[in-house]
């Protein structure tokens, strides 16, 4: 569904240059519902509104079904938006028309591609569990409501993609859970790939596959067996060695570039697992090159393997 490459996006304002994204890979297939976590400022909503058409990458590939997004005209990115992307923002202010119903919010974006199909609007409203509130007006729905009205407007276009900026932050954590139950029922039963961005690692928690973007580039990568499974938090991938640092399953992979020289930078918390300051040991079998504490480093409380 999605596959991103070197992609690049710079802002450039009166004299400064701002690199949101700095050569970013993703990849996300069809059907898959996945959280992309990071920090404020990491480049998250430069991420999504590429993703969504609603800015231009400046550089590296950017493909989303059908479209390449580097080379699309304009005429292009308006069908687009409207056919191919739902999109919901944290602040639901810009996903809703406060003076209209709840149906009839729902219902807009259909009239604006051509006709209500109003039985599929009450579909998609008793799917986010407001088919009773359907008459209301959006100022008389608490924020979790209009956040479910959000997500029946975005999917009113029967697009194949969802991308939901910080969904659930500006709810309570008990509603910010209602929200993302809702997601995971919508991605099994419609079979819509959801892409939720977010700073919050307890949304990470509840679904199978989260990559982390740091200063715009995606690195860290985890996926868990079995989301749904009670007691399940994340670092559950079962193939995780014994003794090793549970923070890091089984699964853990991460993008560094390396410098001219060959420089590479270790993420401190690889170091602090290794236990390794100073001094460390490379192994290198002809194809790999693999780092760990020097072979007499002082017990680490780990077992020994070697
Ligand atoms: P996040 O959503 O993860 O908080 P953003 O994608 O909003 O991060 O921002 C990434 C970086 O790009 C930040 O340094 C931010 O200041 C900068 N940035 C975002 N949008 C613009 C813009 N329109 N003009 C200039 N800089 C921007
Ligand atoms: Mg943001």
């Amino acid at each position: 569904m999605i596959h991103c490459e070197g992609l690049v996006k710079i802002f450039k304002t009166d004299d400064i240059e701002v690199v949101a994204l700095q050569g970013l890979n993703l990849t996300v297939g069809q059907g898959e519902m996945m959280v992309i976590i990071g920090n404020s400022g990491s480049g998250k909503s430069t991420l999504l509104n590429i993703l969504g058409g609603l800015d231009r990458p400046s550089a590296g590939q950017a493909v989303v079904g059908q479209w390449n997004l580097l080379k699309m005209s304009s005429e292009q990115l308006i069908e687009y938006k409207r056919r191919t992307v739902g999109f919901i923002w944290q602040n639901n202010g810009r996903n809703l028309v406060p003076y209209l119903t709840v149906l009839q919010n729902v219902e807009l974006p259909m009239l604006i591609q051509g006709k209500a199909d109003r039985a599929y609007a009450k579909e998609l409203l008793a799917a986010v569990g407001l088919e009773h509130r359907i008459g209301s007006r959006l100022t008389q729905l608490s924020g979790g409501e209009q956040q479910r009205v959000a997500i029946a407007i975005s999917l009113s276009n029967r697009p194949p993609l969802v991308l939901a900026d910080e969904p659930t932050g500006s709810v309570d954590s008990a509603t910010g859970e209602q929200i993302l139950a809702i997601f995971r029922r919508l991605n099994r039963d419609l079979g819509v790939t959801i892409v939720i961005v977010t700073h919050d690692l307890s949304v990470a928690d509840k679904v199978d596959r989260v990559v982390a973007i740091r200063d715009g580039l995606t690195s860290t990568e985890w996926v868990k067996r079995d989301a749904d499974s009670p007691g399940s938090n994340g670092e559950a991938a079962s193939d995780a060695a014994p003794g090793s640092d549970p923070r890091f399953g089984g699964k853990h992979k991460e993008y560094v570039v390396l410098d001219r020289v060959g420089r590479l930078q270790i993420p401190p918390d690889y170091l602090e697992a290794m236990q390794v300051s100073g001094k460390a040991v490379l192994e290198f079998d002809g194809k790999r090159v693999t780092i760990g504490p020097p072979e007499d480093s002082p017990p680490s409380g780990r077992p020994d393997r070697s």
